[in-house]
């Protein structure tokens, strides 16, 4: 029988057969770890009842691991050389289904109603290329598509900033925004070995699930996301002179803001980290209310 695809030896006999050098420039890092595959899977829960989509499937050793327990898989990937590979590594599995497209031109409302037939559940599973992380991470959770979850693999300190919680050294605008939209957690830490070519850094997994307890609901999301890039801008400053920053710095527009923090008890003296998700969804409501 055919050893797995992610294994060590497949993946060397792949690669080898195929004479295939990974392309640095489109983020190509194959997994050749099975117990860190079968981890992702894992971490993503997926069954029969579920349609996932796979972003860059590589030579296909993820791809393999998500079509043996999903309905059906949608994998995007980029580069054409690697669609002739698939087509034979993939060759036994029926129920996927290789593009070569570019996720992030990829118009995704339409491609999941082509493909999936609306009674399963959607999860997003992807090994990402690293240069272009916080691009595809902006994109599906901007993509108005409803998923159960989201597990994306990722350099490690990309992730601690996805996950930081308020006052932390890695807390920061993609954190808010991020658990804004979802519950984040680490699933797995990946050590850079279980790579080739192995990358310089170590990764992680990260699980995105949408947001239990949405408390507070900004009036506009692209204003609320430009609000918090705004407050974290200088994160060594002050709330007061971020938002200064955003709004100006005339008397009448001083006091508004000093209105809105005291009535939202904030100190204008806070740093940004200091602040919740919830506090910036307030302040974002209670700023355009208040004419600013
Ligand atoms: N899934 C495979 C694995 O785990 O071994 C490969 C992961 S590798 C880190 C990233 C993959 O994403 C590569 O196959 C690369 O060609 C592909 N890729 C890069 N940019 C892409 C894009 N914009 N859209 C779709 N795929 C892309």
């Amino acid at each position: 029988e055919t050893p797995e695809i992610g294994s060590k030896t497949r993946t060397m006999a792949i690669l080898n057969r195929y004479r295939l050098s990974a392309k640095k420039s489109l983020g190509q890092n194959f997994l050749d770890d099975l117990s860190v595959l079968h981890g992702i899977v894992a971490a993503a829960d997926i069954t029969e009842a579920d349609d996932v989509i796979e972003i860059g499937p590589g030579i296909g050793a993820l791809t393999e691991q998500i079509a043996k327990s999903a309905h059906q898989v949608l994998a995007f990937e980029i580069d054409s050389n690697l669609l002739p590979i698939l087509a034979e590594t993939l060759e036994q599995y029926h129920n996927v289904k290789v593009v070569n497209q570019d996720f992030l031109q990829a118009n995704l409302p339409e491609l999941i109603a082509e493909n999936f037939d609306g009674k399963h559940h959607l999860k997003i599973v992807a090994n990402l290329p690293y240069y272009i992380t916080k691009p595809i991470l902006m994109s599906i959770l901007k993509g108005n598509v409803e998923y159960e979850a989201v597990v994306l693999m990722m350099q490690q300190e990309v992730a601690q900033r996805i996950c930081a919680k308020p006052d932390s050294h890695d807390y920061g605008a993609l954190s808010v925004i991020t658990q804004y939209l979802d519950d984040a957690e680490i699933a797995l830490e990946v050590s850079h070995k279980s790579f080739i070519p192995a990358p310089k850094v170590d990764s992680a997994v990260v699980k995105l699930t949408p947001r239990k307890a949405k408390k507070q609901v900004a009036y506009n999301e692209q204003v609320f996301f430009g609000f918090v890039h705004g407050c974290f801008m200088h994160r060594r400053k002050t709330l007061w002179n971020n938002l200064q920053g955003i709004f100006g710095k005339k008397p009448e527009i001083k006091e508004k803001i000093i209105v809105v923090l005291t009535e939202l008890k904030i100190k204008p003296t806070v740093r940004p980290q200091g602040l919740t998700v919830d506090q910036f969804v307030e302040m974002t409501n209670a700023f355009h209310k208040a004419g600013l």
